[in-house]
């Protein structure tokens, strides 16, 4: 275990800080824009502004009510509100995201200019959200890497919160 924590950790760790605002309780997903080692944008799944679970369902499937009660038609994506709240221009950025991003953000991440994805999680790999948007990310040349629970240095990090406790 190394005393300090490499960029690659520093914002993959603070991705998984800022999924823990979600307050989807199936799926919560954190995302960090970087540029030159800086950050420029966060995001983390949820509703627009203005509605809250008071309206709106996190259910993913409801039987035989439809999509409407489901959260999908609702939700906006940890990539999706990253770009949405940069501080600055986001064209030749990197993005660091608990989770492989799917079709859709990956079509926002491009024309916002990402130019590499780092993700933690692949568990809906199978799934042609996903699928498609390997193909996008691919075509596009962005580059894509993954990282490991076991790249975080995790014991490190929960030792240093234990600190202030
Ligand atoms: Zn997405």
């Amino acid at each position: 275990m190394t005393q300090n924590i490499s960029w690659d950790q520093y914002f993959m760790s603070l991705a998984i800080l800022i999924s823990l605002r979600s307050k989807d309780p199936s799926s919560k997903v954190g995302a960090v824009l970087v540029r030159e080692n800086k950050i420029i944008g966060t995001g983390y799944n949820g509703f627009p502004t203005g509605c809250d679970e008071s309206q709106f369902p996190w259910e993913r499937d409801v039987d035989g009510e439809g999509w409407l009660n489901t959260k999908y038609p609702y939700v906006i994506h940890a990539e999706a509100n990253a770009l949405l709240n940069t501080v600055t221009e986001s064209n030749g950025c990197e993005i660091f995201v608990t989770l492989h991003p799917c079709n859709e953000c990956a079509k926002l991440m491009i024309q916002g200019g990402v130019k590499r994805v780092t993700y933690l999680s692949d568990k809906h790999k199978g799934v042609d959200a996903f699928v498609a948007a390997r193909k996008l990310l691919e075509v596009t040349g962005v580059e894509v890497r993954k990282m490991d629970a076991g790249d975080l240095n995790l014991p490190l990090i929960v030792d240093n919160f234990k600190t202030y406790s």
